[in-house]
């Protein structure tokens, strides 16, 4: 397993979202889901473009669970192009985006407005450390093999390693794709809840272009 540093910036970054955004936690769910919406649709453009994958059948889905109980997770799936190693690392652990320092500048200390800008600045996956003590992301980049596993509890490090062999979680993805579970703290605990989430679904990610798949189980 290999232990690294977020870049400076995550961590202000994670800081700023935590203290200005708490009053518009939910978009976490907006943005969990617009970055499977990315991931499917890049994934769709390769399977049109690229000859290895264009006999790969391809049926793009996300899928949102929820688990209630004593450990509430909220998860978020889809079969899009997926992250090895270098991705997670590089994708989940720096703000490559000049933008930040200009995003930090912008928020207003309104909640309203800030939320908005979390996803024009493309920092949205951050936004579930608002919610989580802790989140896992599993995921498969497409013509590879290996499921990597990327944890973190947002606060200076994380974590990436091959999923084992006897991972549960890792078993939920049958192909190319990404897993997310976000495991729920205080705040969020709300949120491993049907209601909430169609609510959150209707208002922020009713234009997505993908089916959006709801499911839950009781722990
Ligand atoms: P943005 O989406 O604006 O780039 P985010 O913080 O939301 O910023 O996500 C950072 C990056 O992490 C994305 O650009 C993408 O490369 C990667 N990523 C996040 N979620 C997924 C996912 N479900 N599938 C594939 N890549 C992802
Ligand atoms: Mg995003």
């Amino acid at each position: 397993m290999a232990t690294h540093q977020f870049q400076t910036e995550v961590g202000q970054l994670l800081h700023l979202i935590t203290h200005s955004l708490y009053s518009h936690k939910e978009i976490f769910i907006r943005e969990l889901v617009s970055n499977s919406s990315d991931a499917l649709d890049k994934l769709k453009y390769l399977t049109l473009t690229d000859d290895k994958l264009k006999e790969m059948s391809f049926d793009p889905k996300i899928h949102i669970n929820f688990e209630e109980g004593d450990e509430p997770r909220v998860i978020v799936q889809d079969n899009g192009l997926g992250m090895n190693d270098a991705d997670l690392s590089e994708n989940l652990g720096t703000i490559a985006k000049s933008g930040t320092k200009a995003f930090i500048g912008q928020l207003t200390g309104d909640s309203k407005k800030d939320s908005n800008l979390i996803g024009q600045f493309g920092v949205g996956f951050y936004s579930a450390f608002m919610v989580s003590d802790k989140i896992d992301v599993y995921s498969r980049k497409v013509g590879e093999e290996i499921t990597w596993h990327w944890s973190s509890d947002g606060k200076g490090e994380f974590t990436i390693e091959k999923a084992g062999d006897d991972d549960a979680e890792a078993d939920k993805l049958d192909g190319p794709g990404t897993r997310i579970v976000c495991h729920l703290n205080e705040e969020g605990k709300e949120f491993a809840n049907r209601w909430q989430i169609q609510e959150v679904i209707k208002k922020y990610s009713n234009h997505i272009a993908f089916t959006i798949f709801l499911t839950y189980e009781k722990t």
